[in-house]
């Protein structure tokens, strides 16, 4: 049996290595283990996928290391965003920031990106060690610690324990279901399509997100005459989008964005997801809990689901240095009810509120259609909820670790 630790975790994606560093820097130890082979974790492969961040994230990933090393050509940013209702061309609803120093809503950066610089980052960390190819067998929590079996050769396992369980293993995560832990899955039966794609006109860093009657288009302004573009329709639609040749698709775009960018050009290739969202019925379990997209798996169109996984880390590590700091185990179950109290805190009006208006936004009736008009008229006259909504993506908050300037 090796040395135990005080965190294992199973997940290398973004939200499980920003808990490892951060549980690192906080002088604890951490291993984690991810199904994936060390190389294609170190240079992850484009996923289309490009990340919003509010302000609080950005804050979490500089006081990580991880803001640091992005490259300035992959970090985009978002002055002002504008709804769009049905085929109209004036956004029905805008948002910018506003107060002294308020310059931009976010920033958007390549999913890619995250968990390169969250990979090398880790990496320089000594108390934080990364199994690659880790076929898990079993988590056993007891009382007094947690076992985790697995191999990284067939027929060759191996054990370690530690304090603390943590599942960061995306929202389909077999851990959860090793704790014995339910999640309610919601299937959209809808598809997003990303992609990146190249425009003839500046974008000027407005995000825009047009909610048209057969699909919802979003174009997110990368680094310069780039955006990406989020397509999503019903599953079947979004096939035959898959299908059509790169200057059909251009075409199709171009025509719903009413050529406000002028003529678009597909950059790259055209990556299909799958909407589920999923949420967990606890966040933690005897001596473990959940963090990322295995707690809380977003539907996309409100762009928080890694903002939302950074927030988790941000509380259970804020739960573990308190509890270390009064003298208690950090495994002890009135520790994690604080962790869980907390993220159910910030999770469930996001989660709840997402899956409305992306359920609002698949049907095309006509009170459906009514309805979304007098939403959004009522929330650009609702001056109260615009406000609330700007301060969510440019609030202050985020990491503060013992000891660390912010
Ligand atoms: C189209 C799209 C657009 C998005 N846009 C935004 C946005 O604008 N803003 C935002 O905040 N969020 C956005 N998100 C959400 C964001 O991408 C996720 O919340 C985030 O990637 C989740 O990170 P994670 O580390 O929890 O999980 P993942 O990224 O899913 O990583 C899980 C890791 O666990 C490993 N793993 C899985 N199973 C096992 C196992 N059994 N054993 C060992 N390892 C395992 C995997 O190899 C992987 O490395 C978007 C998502 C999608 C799909």
């Amino acid at each position: 049996m090796q040395q135990e630790r005080d965190a294992l975790i199973v997940g290398a994606g973004p939200a499980g290595l920003a808990l490892a560093i951060a549980l690192t820097d906080a002088g604890f130890t951490a291993t984690v283990f991810d199904a994936q082979p060390r190389e294609a974790l170190a240079a992850p492969p484009e996923d289309g996928r490009d990340i919003a961040l509010t302000h609080a994230s950005v804050a979490t990933l500089r006081t990580l290391g991880l803001w640091q090393r992005l490259l300035p050509e992959e970090i985009g940013c978002i002055r002002e965003a504008r709804v769009v209702d049905g085929d109209r061309q004036d956004a029905a609803l805008s948002f910018a920031p506003r107060g002294p120093g308020a310059e931009r809503l976010g920033w958007i950066v390549p999913n890619h990106a995250l968990r390169r610089v969250s990979f090398a980052a880790a990496a320089e960390r000594p108390g934080l060690r990364l199994i690659d190819r880790a076929h898990v067998l079993r988590v056993a929590t007891e009382p007094g610690h947690v076992q985790l079996d697995f191999e990284t050769s067939p027929g060759l396992p191996q054990q370690l324990q530690g304090r603390l369980f943590v599942a960061a293993d995306s929202r389909f995560s077999w851990s959860r279901k090793q704790l014995g832990i339910a999640a309610d899955m919601h299937d959209f039966g809808r598809t997003t399509i990303v992609c990146r794609m190249q425009h003839e006109l500046p974008h000027h860093d407005v995000a825009y997100e047009c909610f048209g009657y057969e699909r919802t288009l979003a174009v997110l302004p990368a680094v310069g005459h780039v955006s990406s573009v989020v397509v999503t329709a019903d599953a079947a639609a979004a096939e035959r989008l898959m299908q059509l040749s790169e200057s059909e698709f251009a075409m199709l775009v171009e025509r719903q964005f009413r050529s406000r960018l002028g003529r678009m050009q597909l950059l790259g290739e055209r990556f299909p997801y799958p909407l589920v969202a999923a949420y967990a019925r606890r966040f933690v379990g005897q001596r473990s809990a959940l963090v990322g997209d295995a707690a809380v798996g977003m539907h996309p169109v409100t762009a928080h689901g890694y903002n939302l996984g950074l927030q988790s880390v941000a509380s259970l590590v804020h739960a573990l240095c308190a509890a270390r700091a009064a003298g208690r185990d950090i495994g002890n179950a009135a520790v994690l009810a604080g962790y869980e109290r907390a993220h159910r805190r910030d999770a469930a009006p996001v989660y709840h509120g997402t899956n409305a208006v992306a359920k609002l936004y698949a049907s095309t009736g006509v009170p459906q259609r009514l309805a979304r008009q007098l939403l959004l008229r009522g929330a650009q006259h609702l001056p109260p909820l615009k406000a609330a909504i700007t301060a969510r993506l440019t609030g202050r908050g985020g990491l503060q670790l013992p000891g660390a300037a912010v």
